[in-house]
């Protein structure tokens, strides 16, 4: 994804700043944004019609490395399609167990059935 962009002339890269503020929100626009620089805090405005935070590319997983088995950065079910981890007691739903969709509506729908695995997992534990 980063190659392509660099591959496109169209875009331009700023590096080491700081988006401090979103010009003509409350005008129910965007304008512009102001940046500042990250080293000497110098701000600068750039002039553009919309903003879009792209995040989210890397799993914040580094908590369960050495712990749960794993993969690229993903947490890996203990079987396809479950939430059932490594570790006995440990279920995984969500952006950290999924380098395929990454949608609020999948991560829901496998924190739903995270949860049931963990009712049960508990239930046959008495
Ligand atoms: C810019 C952007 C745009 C997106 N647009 C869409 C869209 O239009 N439609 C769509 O369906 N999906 C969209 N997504 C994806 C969607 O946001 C995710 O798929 C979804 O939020 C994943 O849910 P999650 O519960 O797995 O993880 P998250 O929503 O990331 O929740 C994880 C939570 O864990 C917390 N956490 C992290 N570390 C710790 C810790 N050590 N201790 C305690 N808590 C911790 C975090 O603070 C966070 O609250 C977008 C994502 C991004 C980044």
């Amino acid at each position: 994804m980063q190659e392509r962009a660099f591959r496109n002339r169209k875009i331009e890269f700023v590096w080491k700043a700081a988006v401090t503020e979103i010009l003509d929100v409350s005008r129910g626009k965007v304008t512009g944004v102001v940046l500042a620089d990250t080293g000497t805090g110098a701000g600068r405005t750039i002039d553009c019609g919309a903003v879009f935070v792209a995040i989210g590319h890397l799993p914040n997983t580094e908590l369960f490395e050495g712990r749960l088995a794993m993969q690229g950065g993903y947490i890996v079910p203990r079987e396809p399609g479950r939430s059932f981890t490594s570790l006995d007691g440990v279920f995984v739903a969500g952006d950290c167990a999924d380098h395929v969709y990454r949608q609020a509506v999948t991560a829901a729908g496998m924190g739903c059935q995270a949860a049931i695995d963990a009712e049960r997992w508990l239930a046959s534990l008495e």
